[in-house]
């Protein structure tokens, strides 16, 4: 697990500053999400289910004068850290002044490590699957063994440690606690003996795609005037389609969000719900969330390096390794005795290869190159001329 990083101070115009930088053009499935579970928690995509949840109505001016829905808005790199996923925000153009521990605005200055160490895990993916091919006996230059080896190379491409960044929005949101109809949950707030309705607080991230598309939209369906859904009750149904199985990742991608109808008695509580979560402010979540965290450049650098640190090892032993493949075969190419390894290499026949090592596994430069055999029954060959 990353470590949380010191706490910042964020001052109201740096915290809009850090938003703007997400909203100019240019973070589930992680098994921790929050620095502080226990006050802050974030919300779990529940499985197979229909939630009633109370948007929080606050709304804070941006650096342009205009009011808008208070969120956190960023951009965040999709990691794999150890055998977690999760996020590390981007901090493409931020910056934390080291003495003041303030967080500053330097757009055009400054390099996310993050942003820079992808390029290292787009080499590890060119070596892995190249290796693989030269140690089966093909010539990864064919196009060919390229079309050959597409899958293994996808399957290199989601093993990276670090991912493009991503731009999302995190707010909180309100989950009610709802009455429940022959086993399954309805969405009739449930109201306790003594009168009282219970709702506890989550932080709700999603991908600003997924926001437009099924949160805004909800909006436009409802023909609502606003261009946010603070202030309203919603119903976010996560029923999976029957013959899909019931999972997290089925649910996440089923979402539908709709507006509740019908809640205008419940607008005390709505009331008491906005006071309640006054201090889920977007610095807030800067400092609990994961994927939200602003890291200083020193603290991203530590976390990329920890991320990186087998990555790069790989990388390194490939490198070596590859051109020693590639040396091998040239030398018993030219020194002749027999047919040329080169020829061969370049004529025969692409094979599927069989039982691909695991991604976390490369071939080290010690592992001996297996000879191009043809192979017994060309099954799914593909000629190359
Ligand atoms: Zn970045």
């Amino acid at each position: 697990m990353l470590s949380r990083p010191k706490p910042k101070q964020i001052s109201e115009t740096a915290a809009s500053a850090i938003m703007a930088t997400a909203s100019d053009p240019g973070a589930s499935r992680g098994s921790y999400k929050s620095y502080d579970p226990t006050n802050f928690p974030v919300f779990e995509t529940p499985i197979n289910q229909k939630i009633l949840a109370y948007i929080p109505n606050h709304t804070l001016v941006d650096a342009e004068g205009n009011s808008r829905f208070r969120a956190d808005e960023f951009f965040a790199h999709p990691i794999i850290d150890g055998r977690s996923y999760s996020y590390l925000r981007c901090i493409q153009g931020v910056r934390v002044d080291e003495e003041t521990n303030q967080v500053l605005h330097y757009k055009e200055t400054c390099e996310c490590p993050a942003c820079t160490a992808i390029n290292e895990c787009w080499s590890l993916v060119n070596y892995a699957w190249k290796s693989e091919a030269v140690a089966q006996g093909y010539n990864p230059d064919l196009d060919a063994v390229k079309d050959q080896f597409k899958a293994r190379r996808k399957e290199f491409i989601n093993s990276r440690v670090i991912k493009e960044a991503e731009a999302f929005i995190t707010f909180p949101i309100v989950v009610i606690e709802c009455e429940e109809k022959d086993g399954k949950l309805t969405t009739t707030p449930k109201i306790d003996s003594t009168g009282q309705l219970h709702g506890t607080v989550y932080w709700y991230t999603a991908r600003r795609n997924s926001y437009e598309s099924k949160w805004l939209s909800a909006i436009e369906d409802a023909d609502v005037d606003s261009d946010h859904l603070g202030g309203r009750w919603v119903v976010l149904d996560y029923t999976v389609d029957k013959g899909l199985e019931e999972n997290k990742m089925n649910s996440a991608r089923s979402l539908q969000v709709r507006l509740k109808g019908n809640m205008d008695s419940y607008s005390e509580w709505a009331t008491y719900f906005d006071q309640l979560t006054e201090p889920w402010t977007p610095a807030k979540a800067q400092e609990v969330v994961v994927s939200d965290v602003v890291r200083s450049y020193e603290e991203i650098e530590e976390a990329v390096d920890s991320i990186m640190a087998k990555t790069r090892e790989q990388l390194s032993l490939l490198e070596t390794g590859f051109s020693a493949q590639m040396d091998k075969l040239k030398a018993i190419g030219t020194n002749g005795g027999g047919v040329p390894a080169l020829e061969q290499f370049t004529e025969q026949s692409v094979a599927t290869p069989v039982a691909p090592a695991m991604p976390t596994a490369p071939m080290t430069p010690t592992a001996p190159m297996t000879p191009p055999g043809l192979p017994s029954t060309p099954v799914g060959t593909v000629g190359v001329n």
